[in-house]
């Protein structure tokens, strides 16, 4: 067994770094789709912001009313915006969504990229875009794909800056 990673570290544009931390790693892959019958699960990711730094603590979902299936996920969308609002009021603003597929190395579908950008362009926020994050069955970084959508329907996949392992 692979040691879980403390804390992986992105760059995203314009200087942004984004760290994703323990507790959020261990939920995604906790969820991860080791078996052939497994299902897709997702969420929404949850980040305290400090200027140009992101700190994702907190995963949320999969829930039972979402439909998942080997090959697809449908969030129950009027229950992620109640907890949208909720946890603003502890201070953790809704930076993206994740789910899981059933590769190694996860790469996103047209479908995904479509679905984050439709979410960047009707939510109303003062971000400059949303994560979406991918979570295969390699342990992360290798397995977990990060990207950044702008509100244009730009995206960038998110250059790794580092990862700190509970071995170093
Ligand atoms: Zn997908």
């Amino acid at each position: 067994m692979e040691a879980l990673a403390q804390v992986v570290t992105y760059e995203g544009p314009g200087g942004l770094v984004i760290h994703i931390e323990q507790p959020a790693l261990a939920h995604l892959y906790r969820n991860a789709q080791h078996k052939c019958w497994s299902r897709e699960a997702g969420g929404q990711l949850f980040a305290s912001i400090k200027h140009n730094r992101w700190v994702v603590t907190k995963a949320t979902g999969p829930r039972t009313t979402d439909f998942r299936s080997r090959f697809g996920f449908r969030p129950d969308r009027k229950a992620e915006r109640a907890e949208i609002l909720a946890l603003f009021q502890e201070g953790l603003h809704y930076v993206g969504d994740w789910h899981t597929h059933p590769q190694n190395v996860p790469s996103p579908s047209h479908t995904d990229i479509r679905n984050i950008t439709e979410t960047v362009q009707a939510s109303e926020h003062s971000l400059s875009g949303f994560l979406l994050a991918i979570v295969g069955r390699l342990p992360a970084p290798d397995g977990l794909w990060l990207s950044f959508h702008d509100v244009r329907g730009g995206y960038a996949k998110c250059p790794l800056r580092c990862n700190l392992s509970s071995e170093n």
